[in-house]
């Protein structure tokens, strides 16, 4: 069992809301999806409503004079829901136009159903269920406004009916009929479409959402296996697998990019624990560790605890010659501190031993170069600790 919800785990309440935000993101996301369709959809109205104007003016001019008006309006509508539905910056107003074209697309039916005086006005009734079908199926505004849409155009078409004495009381109740199954099966359609929509929204949301969790507690975990948590450098862990992508790097570019190493010890830190106690101990490695990385500049450089109280410094594209002048003044600077230290026997205050190496012909992968600055740091505390000391490019090691 990871404990990680499976899509199908998250339930969407029967009102279809989301929680909080979430319901907001998938306006967006709803109105995004319908934009892409709604031009295909204005266009079928424009050319529907189109059909209609001829039709009508080839009926009779007296007819298109009562209708062009109406079917004017309507087209307009369709043609702003369209460039509406085009631009990101207006997208905000489409449903807002697609249930105003719907409206009147059902509206201007019932007046021209009242005004036109023609035997067959009353089939101008009939575009209130069409309406309903443009509402819900074609523009596809959200369920509760095709709800509200749909009990305006019936409610509507119920009073011109009624009150207009247009048809005989029979078509009425066929024409009602016919607009009451036109919106239950077009509005039950939409609801089930924006439950899936909305189903699969917050799934996805909610998966994200744990996979974000995720990796960012992996990057948690990854971090806390890398770095020193006392000093905060890399640990050893960290820092072979650095030091190896960048000796990698380094035998790609042919070896033109020069690497250093420098490794250093506290001297007679073991006499220091034992004069001022672990805890002491732990707040000198902590000052101690904070010179060397205050020195270390590059991206690619790095400091890394090595040991107890040994640490590494690796230097991307710094010749010997300059990882000398480093390592001195990573010395001085550790001596500045003046961290007492009574039981040194080459000072009065914590003193490091350095042994410096940098990768060329003698030493290319990282085993061989951390030997080397190894055997140049036993030289170091042999020669009397508190200094310096290297190894030559011909693999000879020397005092600085
Ligand atoms: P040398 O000059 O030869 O290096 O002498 P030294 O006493 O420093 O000898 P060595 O390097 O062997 O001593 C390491 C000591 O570091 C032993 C151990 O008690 C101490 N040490 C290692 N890790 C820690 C730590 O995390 N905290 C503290 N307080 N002490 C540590
Ligand atoms: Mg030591
Ligand atoms: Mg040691």
């Amino acid at each position: 069992m990871s404990g990680l919800p499976s899509g199908s785990d998250i339930r969407l309440p029967w009102h279809l809301r989301l929680p909080g935000p979430l319901e907001r993101d998938f306006t967006d996301f709803f109105r995004d999806s319908v934009a892409r369709v709604a031009p295909w959809a204005a266009l079928n109205v424009v050319v529907l409503l189109s059909l209609a104007l001829a039709l009508e003016f080839s009926m009779s001019p007296e007819v298109a004079a009562s209708t062009w008006r109406p079917r004017l309006l309507c087209l307009m509508l369709a043609v702003a829901t369209a460039l509406v539905a085009r631009h990101g910056e207006w997208r905000r107003w489409l449903h807002g136009l697609s249930m105003a074209l719907a409206l009147a697309v059902a509206l201007t039916g019932d007046w021209m159903a009242l005004t036109v005086d023609h035997p067959l006005a009353f089939s101008l009734f009939l575009q209130t269920p069409l309406a309903i079908l443009l509402m819900s199926v074609l523009l596809r505004v959200p369920f509760y406004w095709a709800v509200a849409g749909s009990v305006v155009m019936i409610g509507a078409l119920a009073a011109s009916l009624y009150q207009g004495g247009r048809t005989g009381d029979d078509l009425a109740m066929v024409l009602l009929l016919l607009s009451l199954s036109s919106a239950s099966m077009s509005l039950f359609g939409q609801y089930i479409y924006e439950r899936l929509l909305r189903q699969h929204f917050l799934s996805e949301n909610v998966l994200f959402q744990h996979r974000d969790e995720l990796h960012s507690a992996n990057r948690v975990l990854e971090s806390q296996a890398t770095v020193d948590g006392l000093t905060g450098c890399l640990n050893r862990r960290g820092m072979e697998s650095r030091l190896d992508e960048l000796l990698h790097g380094f035998s790609r570019g042919g070896g033109k990019e020069r690497v250093s190493v420098l490794l250093f010890d506290i001297d007679f830190f073991k006499q220091y624990n034992d004069t001022y106690g672990h805890l002491a101990g732990d707040e000198c490695l902590k000052a101690v560790a904070s010179i060397p990385r205050s020195l270390t500049q590059g991206d690619k450089d790095f400091v890394a605890r090595y040991g107890g109280e040994e640490f590494m410094v690796v230097l991307a594209n710094t010749s010997l010659k300059d990882a000398l002048v480093v390592a001195e003044r990573m010395r001085t600077r550790i001596e500045q501190l003046g961290l007492p230290h009574s039981g040194s026997r080459v000072s009065q205050v914590v003193t490091i031993s350095v042994g410096v190496t940098c990768a060329g012909e003698h030493a290319a992968d990282a085993n061989t170069l951390i030997k080397c600055a190894d055997e140049a740091l036993y030289q170091a505390k042999g020669a009397g600790r508190n200094q310096v000391a290297y190894m030559n490019d011909q693999g000879r090691v020397l005092a600085l």
